[in-house]
């Protein structure tokens, strides 16, 4: 008789994106069969979607990257760890000893925050590398909220959330909560708690220029012209102090600026803005109504409005909106969360996320101590002292997701050593001169990342550990083991510390001999346990042993203003000189728009199946009809190109054009086109399936470069796009990730 199978249950949580949402894993004989949501999750509630549900599919595609390769003539053959750590640090020395430090640069993408080692080693190696020269993929969607922050709050993340669970009044800008889930916030099962709100009496207001899935949901949308939120805000703000809407003794009590402010806005009247942003004057002041009469208000924004070339200022007149109204750190309003320790004043004291450093090219400030990711080929391509001769990729797909494709790509193939840590070779590692095979996120054990755990920024405050769930395939490793040997490999101690490297090259000796044969590595657990101890929450284990969470104190109102703002005079800094010199020069801006008026503007949009750049390899996802993106027209638009369903277009900006089917859809704000992003993958001959999907790659169409990039943030632009679409003609003019047209 054959053996009976051996069935166990694990609770783990989802890092796939910010809801978390806790998971419940059926194995048989050790190998995952089921993933489903923990119902009885403290804050998740049995959320979860077809991505987090689906991902031990996902991250067993044959694909994976499973040794180390190193590109010789052209093709990636496998070597051995030694090999591969021993000849990067050899050349990271001679880079070192022919240039500078920061002549070696490392790019951190989005998947780095969903593990809290990973991020922690990434900036200890290049700490030992004694190298400024950080790149993060914030620059594409939120820095402008972390530049922001610093200035108004004193630390970049400081970040005000909408108190969901209380708010009468929710005004969301650019967001999309029911299909990306929150930002900046962990909050479960969007659609329920945006219906809750009204249940109760409340209000949910959508400001975008697609009826969204969250539209859909709301009390109440209305259409903006894409890129013209500023304006939006501005208006908000005159009428606001029109009506008496200012909570003036708050403001005395707790913050400076308000009359500056005041002056900013006063001659942006809603009559005036609406010529741009196509929002009427009645209906501008009927939501300010609203948001004035709530018992507790908050507006929300999210990449719609930081990715919209004026990311930085709207992000600022929201939060002004947000703090004269009353509504920070009220009940209802926006509140600020407490993490598992005080790390803004952390930060603040040691410097950690403060630095002052101006990039070479531009003279850009870094925001969380990282350059603009639209300046990193200018900074490889451009001769001189710090010029960028290698370059790390953690966590991230910049050839797909960041502005102008085509030319970084020409700057990755100059580099002396491109080194790509990654979980699958994607169109960045098809260029690397070395691949490094990394774990999953279901293959390591992590807390919740570090947003919920420093920061607090969660509806539901909790705490939660997991264990790797499964083995890592063959050699792949975890980041923070990689990033060890890696630095000792280079001579440069991880963090600038010898004692920190040699005791944690004796970890994981001593734990690489308990686990006897398997691939070494650090003692992860015992790590994060260390963390959990120093901030007062027990170790790992006792954490483990709460399967669905451990709740921690709600958050309070009157918790933050007068006791935790962290600039100088401890007040919140409503009118920071650099924000309201660079308010003083919209006119330029509302006149440029206004001009503009009659073109087409392209937005992103993202798919339920999709995340960014990297679900497309799993048949499941882009099976079918969904093995493209569409570019989505209104039908009047459409009926002007002319164009009809299934059509080809030509999309094109100032700088790049892009071939793709079209797709009418009455939800658009008419002038309005959407391209989802995420696409674009048919050189990536490493992903057997998504390098068969038809997208187009929607980012080659933005421009990058110190002259395109917000000046105070260092955003690209990625939507809000001018662009002209007209049908196919000519030769294939479809762009590949590379930039260059297909033969
Ligand atoms: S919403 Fe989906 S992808 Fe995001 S954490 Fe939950 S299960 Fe994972």
């Amino acid at each position: 008789m054959p053996a009976a199978e051996s069935i166990e249950t694990r609770h783990t949580f989802c890092r796939i994106c910010e809801a978390l949402c806790g998971l419940e894993v059926t194995l048989a004989d050790g190998a995952i069969r089921q993933i489903r949501p923990d119902p009885e999750h403290v804050a998740t509630r049995g959320f979860g979607c077809m991505k987090g549900l689906k991902q031990h599919k996902l991250f067993s595609s044959p694909d994976r990257l499973r040794h180390p390769g190193k590109r010789v003539d052209g093709e990636l053959v496998r070597v051995s760890w030694e090999q591969a750590n021993s000849e990067i640090g050899a050349r990271l020395k001679d880079i070192r000893s022919r240039f500078s430090p920061d002549a070696i640069a490392m790019y951190v993408g989005t998947a780095a925050g969903f593990g809290v080692l990973h991020p922690i080693f990434a900036q200890g190696f290049m700490t030992g590398l004694g190298s400024k020269s950080m790149y993060a993929s914030a620059t594409q969607d939120c820095s402008n909220k972390f530049a922001v922050a610093r200035q108004v709050y004193g630390f970049p993340f400081t970040q005000p959330f909408p108190d969901v669970d209380h708010t009468q009044c929710l005004i969301i800008v650019g967001a999309n909560p029911v299909v990306s889930k929150w930002s900046f916030l962990q909050v479960s099962n969007p659609i329920e708690r945006l219906r809750e709100i009204q249940q109760r009496g409340g209000r949910v207001i959508v400001v975008d220029p697609r009826r969204t899935e969250t539209a859909k949901v709301a009390s109440e949308h209305v259409f903006i012209r894409p890129g013209t939120d500023v304006f939006f805000f501005l208006s908000f703000l005159q009428e606001m102090f029109a009506i008496g809407g200012v909570d003036r003794a708050k403001a005395a009590d707790f913050m400076t600026g308000a009359e500056e402010v005041e002056r900013l806005v006063g001659s942006w009247t809603p009559e005036r803005t609406a010529e741009v942003t196509g929002i009427a004057p009645e209906k501008l002041r009927e939501i300010v109504a609203a948001h004035r009469a709530a018992r507790g208000a908050a507006l929300y924004c999210s990449t719609g409005v930081n990715m919209g070339g004026h990311g930085s200022l709207a992000f600022w007149l929201m939060e002004c909106i947000n703090a004269l109204s009353g509504n920070l750190d009220r009940r209802g309003g926006t509140l600020v969360g407490r993490g598992v320790m005080d790390f803004p004043r952390f930060g603040v004291k040691n410097g950690v996320l403060m630095r002052d450093d101006r990039s070479r090219v531009g003279g850009f400030s870094s925001v969380n101590d990282a350059f603009p990711g639209g300046i990193l080929a200018d900074e490889i391509l451009t001769p001189g002292p710090r010029q960028v001769r290698a370059l790390f990729v953690t966590g991230g797909n910049p050839l797909l997701t960041m502005a102008n494709a085509g030319r970084l790509a020409r700057a990755f193939e100059s580099l002396e050593l491109l080194v790509v840590l990654d979980i699958l070779p994607t169109e960045t590692a098809s260029l690397a001169h070395y691949v490094l095979p990394c774990t999953a996120p279901i293959q390591r054990p992590d807390l919740p990342f570090i947003f919920p755990l420093m920061l607090g920024l969660q509806s539901k405050p909790y705490l939660q550990a997991t264990r790797a769930i499964a083995p890592p395939d063959d050699e792949q490793r975890d980041e923070a083991t990689i990033y060890l040997d890696l630095a000792r490999a280079a001579g440069a101690p991880l963090f600038g510390s010898r004692v920190a490297q040699w005791a944690l090259q004796a970890a994981k000796w001593l734990h690489s001999v308990r686990r006897r044969g398997r691939q070494p590595e650090i003692p992860q657990e015992l790590l994060l346990s260390l963390l959990l101890r120093a901030t007062g929450n027990g170790g790992f284990a006792k954490l483990l042993a709460e399967p669905h969470g451990r709740l921690r104190p709600d958050h309070r109102e009157s918790d933050f203003l007068g006791q935790r703002v962290v600039t100088d005079d401890g007040r919140v800094h409503l009118a920071p000189p650099q924000l309201v010199d660079a308010a003083h020069k919209l006119d330029a801006a509302f006149d440029r728009e206004r001009a503009t008026a009659g073109r087409l503007r392209l937005i992103t949009k993202r798919q339920v199946a999709t995340h960014n750049s990297w679900t497309h390899n799993f048949e499941e996802f882009v099976a079918g009809d969904r093995g493209t993106n569409h570019l989505y027209m209104h039908p009047q638009d459409a009926a002007r190109a002319p164009l009809a369903d299934g059509e080809l277009a030509d999309v094109s900006s100032e700088i790049a054009t892009v071939r793709v089917p079209v797709r009418t859809l009455f939800e658009l704000m008419p002038g309005t086109v959407a391209l989802p992003h995420g696409w674009g993958h048919q050189r990536a001959t490493g992903l057997s399936v998504a390098s068969r999907t038809r997208g187009v790659n929607v980012n080659l169409l933005a421009a990058d470069g110190p002259d395109a990039i917000e000046r105070i943030s260092g955003m690209a632009r990625l939507t809000g796009i001018p662009v002209d679409v007209r049908p196919a003609s000519g030769p294939q003019a479809t762009q590949s990730w590379s930039g260059l047209p297909e033969a």
